[in-house]
């Protein structure tokens, strides 16, 4: 809240600008942000819900006047928390404004009617880093809110409705905060200015049902961890004909035993015994593909040396091959000896000794 902006820096109006140049200034920037003309933009959605704000404030006199003396937190102090949480809101706030600007095309009746974006859909999906390495398909399950069928989203059975009678179908009503009055939205009816006759028994009143739907979303080879994929139109569908909002899931791998990943490399610690390491030799070495990689210990191999497998990493996201996987030795020293393994064993010290 901090970094609220000035409310009348944000409509480009000087302070003691007079209520038309207030209302005009707003007006060219609704027709601007406007989110029929700025589909999937929410930079322009951000901007039209601070210009809104901006204008609710300083349309009113009252609110105006409060603000003007103390500033963004003298409102919230006087328990007025001004804002709009859909672009919805501000068409059934502002319906009269919108009714001139577009022809009556907008404005109270656009709020039910006129064609509204879904909104995004975020999910979450694991995957082993198998699946993250080589790619593959997951199915998520969404749930989100859509019109009820039984009665056309209205929360009322039958489409019947009552004047509420909290604010006389005013949708707002008068609050006094210490000096202040002030005007809020109705709580009763939050604004609508209409109750249910009955509420609808299948949404219990609230317009919207639960439904669920499953998506197949393809996992590129190569994705890491916290990385999100947009599969666009597959969010929230649009009300009134309007487009669907999209769906984002990001990806969360699950630690392997075996291997850390580094990027598109991999790194795996390597027992390898003390004798090999003396000798020389070949070992198996795991690898995220079906069968193990052969990996050549060279005599002499120290405990801590990173050797490298190629090609046996991750894919890489722009489909150019796979990264590496790196061995780090650790030296596997025996905890139980033969008889013979140690008569060996004290030779070769001694052999060593000489030396
Ligand atoms: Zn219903
Ligand atoms: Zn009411």
């Amino acid at each position: 809240m901090a970094d609220k902006r000035d409310y009348y820096e944000v409509l480009g109006v000087a302070k003691d600008a007079g209520e038309a140049d207030i209302k005009k200034a707003y007006k060219k920037l609704a027709v601007q942000l406007h989110p029929d003309k700025n589909p999937g933009d929410a930079t322009a959605e951000e901007r039209f819900k601070e210009a809104s704000e901006a204008f609710e404030v300083l349309k009113d006199p009252q609110k105006r006047q409060v603000y003007d003396r103390f500033g963004h937190s003298g409102l919230s102090s006087g328990g007025y928390h001004p804002g709009f949480r859909s672009v919805e809101d501000i068409f059934g706030s502002f319906g009269d404004i919108f009714g001139d600007i577009f022809g009556g095309g907008f404005g109270g009746a656009r709020r039910r009617d006129g064609p509204m974006r879904g909104a995004d859909l975020r999910v979450g999906t694991r995957l082993s880093l198998k699946d993250a390495a080589f790619g593959t398909q997951k199915e998520v399950k969404l749930q989100f809110p859509a019109p009820c069928e039984a009665c056309k989203g209205s929360g009322a059975e039958g489409g019947a409705f009552d004047t509420c009678p909290t604010c006389k179908g005013q949708g707002q009503v008068g609050i006094q905060r210490g000096a202040f009055f002030m005007s809020s939205t109705c709580p009763a009816c939050r604004g609508q200015g209409r109750t249910a006759k009955t509420l609808c028994g299948k949404c219990r009143g609230s317009g919207d049902v639960d439904i669920e739907r499953t998506v197949k979303v393809n996992i590129p080879a190569g994705i890491d961890d916290g990385q999100s994929l947009r599969l666009t139109g597959q969010g929230q569908p649009g009300r009134m004909g309007g487009p669907s909002g999209n769906l984002f899931v990001t990806v969360q791998i699950e630690p392997d035993e075996r291997f850390q990943r580094d990027g598109n490399d991999l790194v795996h610690e390597l027992h390898v015994p003390f004798t090999k390491c003396c000798l020389g030799g070949e070992v198996d070495v795991p690898t995220l593909d079906d069968k193990p990689a052969k990996l050549t210990i060279e005599p002499g191999t120290q405990a801590g040396s990173i050797l490298t497998v190629p090609g046996h990493g991750v894919s890489r996201l722009d489909g150019r091959g796979r990264g590496d996987l790196h061995c780090q030795i650790q030296i596997e020293v025996p905890t139980e000896l033969s008889a013979k393994a140690k008569a060996l064993l004290g030779e070769l010290q001694a052999s060593l000794d000489e030396k």
